[in-house]
């Protein structure tokens, strides 16, 4: 059990005031104005977290699969309040650098599969993808390839909601109502051996690969910049592709000239038990988005890693014209160092290798539950889906949502869902016992669901 710090409970009152200021004064994302409820967090350890009222709650989403050494880590505070004292923040800009962005940069590609020799760093997952995004198309346009444009993306796939980011995105609501999206983005469809129905009886990998050949065709391959997409689909419910998928994908792409990047905002730093899924899927992509666990959420900071090739046609003689305030951030960097050494220190990737099968093996009887149609893993990210009917494999009419709620309230359980896929990305550090809780409290919740979703 968590040992949470004393005296950071404020009593109801302050509570109240909080939760008033809170509907009078913030934007959340994802919230309509008719809920007035809120669930205000106030202190981590470990896998735990407990709100104003003293509720305690396992933290089996990692907060956003982020937190991989867990909360409250008093190494990464001192780290980050170490490195504040001495440089708060510098920039990368032209020929400044600073210590700890030049040992992050030389952590990663040392850890990075292959090939992957450089880093540019951002401060967040959909920043990343915009970098990746843009150096794609730029790389084609040192290259003398203007017209090589177009990206390839794929449905229900999440990639953050900047321009480019959210234009690739593949989900409907991050693009109605927000105007013309960015031009050159193509939506293939995703792998999800789950729902062979909707490949029309062929088999998934040789429908995706014949789409994509078709696609290619039609575009052209010489306009096409880059194909970009997750390893393995977490917010689009821990959906592993088959086997042969990437490996053939990567493949074709190679053989076309078009660049394949990999985001791993969620999927790196062991949360598959990798340090990134591309060891996972035995592909490494041109270039690889990282965030969310290379600081374990403790500051916004992120990193993407590419080839030598790519980063020296680029730069060119003219330099790559663009980046950000933050870019290599010292005190991110610093952070992130110390983050990494946890991870490496505490066997974590073998953590999530070992808890999660654990979990999975846990987890396996619910398949016999009328609401559950599928349990996916893959480390420590794990997907159920939830079905109204088990044979047409329909999603529940309500969701996923009052099913989180369920747990949340009921069981003291936090995690996400999408509409069909209950998500589950706990931190890494995960035991057995904690491993038994979660189980426990998806076993009672999950065997009240009715097929129409109550
Ligand atoms: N890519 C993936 C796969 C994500 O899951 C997310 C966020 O959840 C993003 C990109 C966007 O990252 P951020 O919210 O840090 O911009």
């Amino acid at each position: 059990m968590p040992v949470f710090p004393a005296g950071a409970i404020p009593g109801p009152e302050q509570t109240d005031r909080w939760i008033r200021a809170d509907r009078a004064r913030l934007i959340h994302p994802n919230l309509p104005d008719s809920r007035t409820d809120r669930t205000v967090m106030v202190e981590g350890r470990g896998c735990h977290v407990r709100d104003s009222s003293g509720k305690r709650y396992l933290d089996a989403a990692a907060v956003l699969g982020m937190v991989q050494v867990g909360h409250g880590r008093d190494e990464i505070v001192a780290a980050a309040a170490a490195q504040m004292a001495r440089l708060e923040c510098f920039h990368l800009w032209e020929n400044m650098s600073n210590d700890q962005a030049i040992e992050l940069a030389v952590r990663l590609t040392d850890l990075a599969p292959p090939g992957l020799e450089r880093a540019f760093f951002t401060s967040g997952g959909a920043e990343g993808n915009e970098i990746a995004l843009r150096m794609a198309r730029y790389f084609h346009h040192r290259r003398g390839r203007p017209e090589r444009t177009w990206i390839l993306s794929r449905t229900s796939a999440y990639h953050g909601i900047g321009y480019g980011s959210g234009s690739v995105s593949g989900l409907p609501v991050y693009h109605e109502g927000f105007g013309p999206p960015m031009p050159h983005v193509h939506h293939l469809t995703a792998p999800d051996p789950y729902h062979r129905e909707a490949y029309g009886g062929e088999d998934v990998t040789g429908f995706c690969l014949r789409e994509l050949r078709e696609t290619i065709e039609r575009i052209g391959p010489d306009r096409i910049a880059a194909m970009i997409g997750e390893p393995v689909m977490s917010v689009g419910g821990a959906v592993a592709p088959p086997t042969d998928y990437w490996p053939r994908v990567a493949e074709l792409l190679r053989s076309q000239g078009i660049l394949l990047i990999f985001d791993e905002v969620v999927t790196a730093y062991g949360r598959t038990g990798h340090w990134f899924a591309a060891e996972h899927v035995a592909v490494t992509p041109d270039i690889l988005v990282t965030a969310k666990g290379i600081t374990s959420g403790y500051i916004p900071h992120g990193a993407v890693l590419t080839t030598e090739e790519l980063a020296a046609t680029v730069t060119g003689s003219t330099g790559f014209p663009i980046g950000f305030t933050y870019t290599g951030h010292p005190t991110a960097c610093a952070v992130a160092l110390t983050n990494l050494a946890i991870i490496e220190r505490e066997n974590l990737l073998d953590n999530a290798m070992k808890t999660g099968g654990y979990l999975a093996d846990r987890l396996a009887p619910l398949r016999d539950l009328p609401a559950v149609g599928d349990i996916r893993q893959a480390g420590l990210m794990l997907g159920i889906e939830l079905v109204a009917d088990k044979a047409t494999r329909t999603p529940l009419p309500t969701g996923t949502a009052p099913v989180a709620q369920a747990l949340r309230e009921d069981k003291g359980i936090i995690l996400r869902g999408n509409p069909r896929s209950l998500l589950i990305n706990p931190p890494l550090v995960m035991d057995r016992g904690t491993a038994d809780e979660l189980a426990d409290g998806l076993f009672s919740v999950l065997a009240r669901v009715e097929p129409d979703g109550r």
